[in-house]
């Protein structure tokens, strides 16, 4: 069975000792969770810190961001290689705030993809519409296109290690979810692109993650969701209180769906 992936994007927060702390504090935590797969995804600058914290746990180190080249002169960038030394099996592409703060084009995150791919980092792939495309009843079509542009030319092996995070923009770091059923909306139609693009069994293996203004109150509906498979968090993932809480949810559904 497909267990929930919950990661945590710690953005451009938290000094250093407080990063390991939150990064001990969540390894002890979480020893005996065997249903939920977990990620962090810290600054790029405490990678390797948090690398030597979260060796030989269960606990997925992730990067926020990587260029898409493997090396040359782009000065204050990171190479997929680099992220990979340091000890990440994930990465984060195209996340809403690399899109619209930083201007990244479907284009760039497509090349990123593919690159992240081949140093066998998992992407955690992000795609969302704004409140103004949602208006405009343009949702589906937004999503469409991010999937087919991001995904364009990406293989069929290369596309098992991938994870796509739907975050309405509107719903990140604003308070505001999208409600279970609407979020779920939209993950059926992802699935169904997958389905279309690269066949069922790698639909139904893919996790779809939901990500905007997730906390423990509202992670047991969404999971509950039939096309729901995990979270990506920002702001809940700051605290060990709020992100081991979603964990333990996400931990329990999961056995009790095993159970069915
Ligand atoms: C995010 O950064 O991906 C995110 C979903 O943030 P938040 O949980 O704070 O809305």
């Amino acid at each position: 069975m497909k267990k929930p992936f919950i990661a945590g994007n710690w953005k451009m927060n938290l000094c250093l000792k407080d990063a390991i702390t939150l990064a001990e504090t969540i390894k002890t935590k979480t020893e005996n969770v065997s249903n939920v797969d977990i990620g962090i995804c810290p600054s790029f600058v405490f990678l390797g810190d948090i690398a030597k914290v979260v060796k030989g746990s269960n606990i997925r180190l992730g990067s926020q961001n990587m260029h898409s080249k493997e090396s040359g002169a782009y000065t204050g960038e990171v190479s997929g290689q680099m992220i990979k030394d340091i000890g990440c099996s994930h990465v984060i592409i195209g996340h809403s705030e690399r899109r619209h703060v930083f201007g990244e084009t479907d284009e760039f995150i497509n090349k990123k993809l593919k690159s992240a791919f081949s140093f066998q980092l998992a992407p955690i792939f992000c795609v969302g519409e704004t409140l103004e495309e949602r208006g405009h009843g343009k949702t589906t079509d937004i999503i469409d296109n991010q999937l087919r542009e991001g995904l364009r030319d990406i293989n069929y092996e290369n596309i098992k290690t991938l994870t796509i995070a739907y975050e309405p923009v509107w719903a990140i770091g604003t308070g505001k979810s999208a409600s279970p059923e609407q979020a779920n909306e939209v993950h059926t139609f992802i699935r169904k692109f997958i389905t279309k693009e690269y066949g069922e069994e790698i639909a139904e293996g893919m996790v779809i993650q939901y990500g905007g203004s997730v906390k423990p109150d509202n992670i047991n509906d969404l999971l509950l969701q039939t096309d729901i498979d995990g979270a990506l968090t920002g702001g809940a993932s700051l605290e060990s209180e709020s992100f081991l809480k979603i964990i333990e949810i996400a931990d329990k559904i999961t056995a009790v769906k095993e159970v069915y």
